[in-house]
């Protein structure tokens, strides 16, 4: 029998993830120079890593024959949300957290819900841990709580939750959310991912692990990858009940982040003014961009991340195009949205580089 049909179904029915295109690949694919290359395409922080997390990367190189201490970075982020450590779950990225989440409770003959559109990620670790996926349409792009609500079954265990959203950039208010997690059963997992929850305007944001108290079956989940700059490094960590922390450390890897990624994410975590910058550089450029695709007639998404998705008559050409002139931006046929793009907002001039190229590839 061929080794494939020794597999699980269920491993047979994924579809790998999509990154987007690396800049090494399209320098040797177009023949272009790295330095000549934008990439916008998996919403990083244009201005790479905190000097901060830098520094201490180069002090933590010392160390690196020992297996890691996890103790400093989880006592800041007790110390930052004010929850105890029993409550923090460290990840190699916060997406090993969201595998954890499904190892934990998701099986055959267990589903997990989340909105058309939502993170790519949902539908994956569901199905790696033999779990039925159950797609809620979107409203305006983004989630329908109700519907979300009314597609529980019995069997339903956990329901995923991006907000911000990517790759759409919607955005559902707090008290909405607040509101939905209260209705539904308290036996329903529910992951709050907050992956952009930094480049929300004070205004908006909300303190969601005050809920936690209230919530024993919320995980929220953050990362450094996107605003704190530390994608390359895979750190991101769930906050959640010590009961649910406490099932994920079960299988966790007992060093799943490594000393140089806990040296940088203790040290991004303090790097207030890297941090103000690089939201201040986020609003600065969605408006640069939001205005460009105006000026284009392009329909974009109003996004509340580091990010933006629009749409054009042919995608696929388009990008095309893009790359062409060195500009890498992120295709999302496979979220079902093959007529959109996404653009990661970049610097200045960044940002004007994927005008100038959009305008001639339209
Ligand atoms: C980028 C992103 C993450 C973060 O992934 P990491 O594994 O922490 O790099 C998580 N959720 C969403 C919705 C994202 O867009």
């Amino acid at each position: 029998m061929a080794i494939h049909e020794q597999s699980l179904p269920y491993i047979r029915a994924i579809s790998p993830y999509q990154p987007g295109k690396p800049i090494t690949q399209l320098a040797r694919e177009m023949g272009l120079a790295v330095e000549q290359i934008v990439k916008l395409a998996s919403n990083e922080n244009p201005l790479g890593m905190s000097p901060k997390a830098r520094a201490a990367v180069h002090e933590a190189i010392g160390g690196l024959a020992r297996y890691p201490d996890d103790f400093a970075l989880k006592q800041a982020l007790a110390e930052r949300t004010g929850l105890g450590m029993e409550q923090l779950v460290l990840g190699n990225g916060s997406n090993d957290v969201l595998d954890l989440v499904a190892r934990v409770f998701l099986a055959p003959g267990r589903s997990a819900i989340f909105a058309q559109y939502a993170f790519a990620v949902y539908p994956l670790a569901t199905l790696a841990a033999g779990g039925e996926p159950i797609a809620v349409a979107a409203r305006d792009h983004g989630h329908d709580l109700d519907a979300m609500r009314a597609a529980i079954r019995p069997d339903t265990r956990l329901i995923w939750i991006a907000n911000p959203n990517n790759p759409t950039g919607t955005f559902v208010p707090y008290p909405q959310l607040r509101a939905f997690l209260q209705s539904l059963p308290g036996d329903v997992i529910v992951v709050l991912d907050e992956a952009y929850n930094e480049y929300l305007p004070p205004a908006e944001r909300v303190d969601t692990t005050a809920w936690l108290a209230t919530m024993p079956n919320l995980v929220i989940t953050r990362t450094f990858s996107k605003i704190y700059g530390l994608a390359g490094l895979r750190v991101g960590y769930a906050l959640t009940s010590a009961e649910i922390a406490d099932l994920l450390n079960r299988v966790r890897q007992p060093f799943n982040c490594n000393n140089l990624a806990l040296a940088a994410a203790a040290a991004a975590l303090d790097d207030h003014p890297f941090v103000a910058t690089s939201y201040a550089l986020n609003r600065a450029g969605m408006e640069q961009i939001v205005a460009g695709l105006k000026r284009l007639g392009c329909t974009h998404i109003p996004s509340h991340g580091n990010f933006v998705t629009f749409r054009v008559a042919d995608a696929p050409q388009v990008n095309q195009n893009l790359l062409k002139q060195g500009v890498i931006v992120r295709p999302i046929a496979a979220y079902g949205m093959p007529e959109w793009l996404r653009v990661t907002i970049g610097t200045e001039s960044e940002c004007a580089r994927f005008l100038a190229a959009l305008e001639g590839s339209l």
